[in-house]
């Protein structure tokens, strides 16, 4: 690296991440990639090919409160998106804070649930206990540079903005918000861009392919695919028209829109606004701008990672990441920016998928309530069935909380329970072992169709890692590495402290 690049930092830092991003996505779709958006990061940029999450519970809280950081959640605190509390026995999502009510939506507009429990719909990043690249550069440079953050998930933009963020915006219900945490009222400028009404502009949109439906015949199979969703209108086929199924906007068409890509093009144009809005990369420090795409997740769990419609979703989602590119270009100018770009754990592929073209490897769905049949059958062996109404569990998305009242009404310990609970769950069908308990490779609790992630399993812990910009050695690095070095790297870019607990290394 010459000394003239060491010595001025840059202007602006982009970080991406894109859920349920698998890294094998950008081999498969490399050929079909336009000009200026992922083609950029790989071709003029350093490509991580074999970059892994280290931590099991490969879920979109904890890949995001990692990138950042360079912690896991023994540190950071973020051990899932939603986890139940012991002392109340009620689940809270992971950025949940009852004093940080949300800004620019009323929690009614939500849908009845939030609207009965408005205290569940605050959003900060209160339980989470690390320190971001992004807060290393607001400890740094203060005022001096400006750290914007936005996702169509919450807790992806908090966690990658960091608790000092100038802000952290999000889209709910087509409207971009945020929080107290952040701020008190949204700025005019995104009372402007909600006022146009983007979003519902999208009612009756058709999602077709972008190219020739017979590219996407040949590189993911046929379009109509054993465990695809059906659902929200979408059907399992192109073209799909984004209605929500109704005639009118209702919270269903909200959901069919966050599962197209036009949500994506959405936050895109987002971003856009909020680079000349918020003049970023224009300040007299290095300010950062985080975006994280949601849609390719949703439509992951949906269709699945072998589906035309995820292939369709990356293919437009590189067209969205060129246009940001074109305009960062304009604005600030990309020769005086770095570009990062990971995702936040990667997918699973459909268990039909792999029953159908490999008979003999063992893959399937579980049933939540087999699991907790066979857990209650072996207590009940051992130690009798409780009376009356008394549970002796309640279950997360990982982890079963034996019931003090249950403990207390068969005198026994809660080591005791554990040991006859473990053995219980381990002889339901497609459980591979009990710490809490971990699925067999192309399992997942998830019954019906769709797809999902959240294992140790490669399918799930690999991701893209790639670095574009001054300082980054271009070409494909094929060792691994982990997304907890992107921290560490990143900070260095930037030429600010790593932070403190950060446990990867500097990748170049
Ligand atoms: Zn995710």
């Amino acid at each position: 690296m010459a000394r003239a690049e060491e010595a001025a930092p840059p202007k602006l830092a982009v970080v991406i991440a894109v859920d349920q991003l698998r890294a094998d996505y950008l081999v498969r779709f490399r050929p079909y990639f336009g000009e200026g958006g992922f083609k950029r990061l790989l071709e003029g940029g350093a490509d991580f090919r074999d970059a892994h999450y280290r931590h099991a519970i490969t879920h979109t809280a904890p890949g995001h409160a990692l990138i950042l950081s360079g912690v896991h959640s023994n540190v950071h605190g973020i051990i899932g998106n939603e986890w139940l509390v012991p002392e109340t026995w009620e689940s809270i999502n992971c950025m949940e804070d009852p004093a940080s009510p949300l800004v620019g939506i009323n929690p009614a507009e939500l849908g009845p649930t939030q609207a009965a429990r408005p205290d569940k719909t605050g959003r900060s990043l209160k339980n989470f206990q690390a320190t971001t690249v992004t807060d290393q550069v607001k400890l740094r440079y203060g005022a001096n540079s400006k750290v914007f953050a936005a996702s169509n998930k919450d807790r992806s933009a908090m966690l990658l903005g960091g608790k000092l963020a100038d802000s952290a915006y999000w889209d709910e219900n087509g409207k971009f918000v945020t929080s107290r945490a952040y701020r008190d009222a949204l700025p005019a400028w995104v009372e402007a861009f909600n006022a146009e009404k983007r979003c519902q502009a999208a009612f009756g949109k058709v999602w077709d392919r972008l190219l020739d439906p017979a590219i996407y015949e040949q590189v993911q199979g046929p379009d109509d695919a054993a465990g695809e969703e059906t659902g929200l209108g979408l059907g399992r086929t192109f073209p799909k028209k984004i209605t929500g199924g109704k005639d009118a906007i209702s919270p269903t068409f909200y959901t069919a829109f966050d599962n197209s890509p036009f949500s994506a093009e959405f936050l895109g144009e987002f971003a856009q606004r909020a680079l000349v809005e918020e003049k970023l990369g224009r300040h007299p420090a290095t300010d950062v701008l985080c975006v994280s795409f949601s849609q390719v997740d949703t439509c992951g769990h949906s269709y699945g990672p072998d589906s035309q419609e995820v292939m369709d979703s990356v293919l437009r989602l590189d067209r969205v990441l060129a246009a940001l590119f074109a305009r960062i270009d304009q604005e600030v100018g990309l020769a005086k920016c770095v570009i990062v770009l990971t995702a936040d754990h990667g997918g699973e592929p459909m268990p039909e998928r792999v029953q159908a073209l490999r008979p003999d490897i063992p893959a399937g769905r579980i049933k939540p309530a087999d699991l907790d049949a066979a857990a209650k059958k072996a207590l009940d062996a051992a130690y009798g069935p409780l009376e009356g109404k008394e549970l002796w569990f309640t279950r997360d998305t990982y982890a079963y909380f034996v019931r003090p009242a249950a403990l207390a009404a068969k005198k026994l310990t809660a080591a005791d329970v554990a040991k006859v609970l473990k053995a219980g769950l381990l002889t339901a069908p497609g459980i591979a072992t009990a710490f809490t308990y971990v699925l067999k490779p192309y399992y997942q609790i998830k019954t019906g169709t769709g797809a999902t992630h959240g294992m140790p399993y490669a399918y799930d812990t690999h991701v893209p890692i790639l670095w574009w910009g001054a300082g980054v050695p271009r070409g494909v690095h094929p060792e691994r590495v982990s997304v907890e070095d992107i921290a560490p790297t990143l900070a260095a870019l930037l030429g600010v402290p790593t932070p403190p607990q950060a446990m990867g290394r500097r990748l170049f």
